[in-house]
């Protein structure tokens, strides 16, 4: 068994391709070679999980039920993560929740 027990990505630039403020599901395309990297994982039942900042829900761009929409797009293209966290604020909020702060 792996010593490595989670994975945590990034999700925009990552394992999808970069839509700024992406609020269409439609738009989602996988990066080449995610799928495999994250069927490797699963196979070795390492846990899976998306980090991501939204703050273009922040800036009212989008919307946290479009965020959603979205991230279950991504699922669908490359299958389920064990967890997401998203933070839905602006840079200038202050949360513990933003990349990288810890929360
Ligand atoms: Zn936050």
């Amino acid at each position: 068994m792996s010593p490595v027990r989670a994975v945590l990505f990034d999700r925009d630039g990552t394992l999808v391709h970069d839509v700024p403020y992406n609020a269409d599901p439609a738009r989602v395309r996988p990066v080449e070679g995610a799928r495999a990297v994250l069927a490797e994982l699963r196979a070795r039942q390492i846990r899976t999980g998306v980090v991501t900042n939204q703050s273009g829900i922040a800036r009212g761009l989008l919307t946290e039920a479009d965020a959603r929409r979205v991230n279950r797009r991504v699922e669908e293209l490359l299958g389920p993560f064990d967890v997401w966290a998203l933070c839905p604020h602006g840079p200038d909020d202050g949360c513990l929740c933003r990349k990288p702060r810890p929360a």
